[in-house]
């Protein structure tokens, strides 16, 4: 046994129990399977390796083209928001790294994940297949699109921001359900929505300012 490595691999489960404590746990979000999935899901296998030592840090990374993956706090919060519970039939838009993705298989999802960027796909399916989360399953395809053959979906969450909610997404999304989704121009201004459909009515909250890249969309925004 590498005596190197073990180090490292502990230090790596010590890096992720204490960011689920000091990050999540102490900003009050407290439901036990929104924690749990967070401390199984390995993120420094999310990052090149370069940025290992920083994957469990309080902030958000590069990931490559352009794009990041999201701070810890704000995967939590998303996933903690959308109430998921295992099978339910969860579509993402954004796919990256596949860290998110990842953490709503871990919660029992049943994930559909959707990526314009074709390196950013493979590289996020090859690693999820390592992880054998096999109930995840992947789209190249402009995600404001959603997936009509797959709707509806109990829950959508869209980890990039436009400057509106695109209407296919609110279309596919179950009755009742529940989507999370960033709106506003990039690196200012944009706020969090939690869209909530119920007895064929719509309503959306305002959940507080967020900061996430583009979501690149076919409408010519
Ligand atoms: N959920 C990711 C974070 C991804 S960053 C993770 O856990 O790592 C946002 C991602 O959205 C980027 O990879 C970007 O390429 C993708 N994206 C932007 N617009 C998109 C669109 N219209 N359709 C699909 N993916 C899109």
């Amino acid at each position: 046994m590498d005596t190197g490595r073990r180090t490292l691999r502990i230090d790596l489960r010590r890096n992720r129990d204490r960011m689920v404590r000091e990050q999540i746990e102490a900003r009050g979000i407290h439901e036990t399977s929104v924690l749990r999935a967070m401390r199984a899901v390995p993120r420094h296998l999310f990052v090149e390796e370069a940025l290992i030592p920083q994957a469990y840090e309080d902030h958000p990374l590069p990931l490559g083209h352009g794009q990041t993956i999201s701070q810890p706090y704000v995967v939590a919060w998303m996933t903690w928001l959308l109430d998921v519970a295992p099978d339910m039939k969860v579509l993402e838009i954004g796919t990256g790294s596949g860290y998110q993705a990842a953490v709503l298989a871990e919660m029992g999802a049943r994930v559909y994940t959707v990526e314009r960027i074709k390196p950013l796909l493979e590289t996020a399916q090859r690693r999820l297949a390592d992880l054998r989360y096999t109930q995840v399953r992947f789209k190249l395809d402009d995600g404001t699109l959603g997936w009509p053959e797959e709707a509806p979906f109990d829950r959508i969450l869209v980890t990039a921001a436009g400057p509106v909610i695109p209407d296919p997404l609110v279309e596919q999304l179950a009755d009742p359900g529940k989507m999370a989704i960033p709106v506003g121009p990039s690196k200012r201004g944009q706020t969090l929505m939690l869209l909530e459909k119920q007895n064929g009515r719509v309503t959306t909250r305002d959940m507080g300012g967020v900061m996430f890249v583009d979501l690149v969309g076919r409408h010519g925004w």
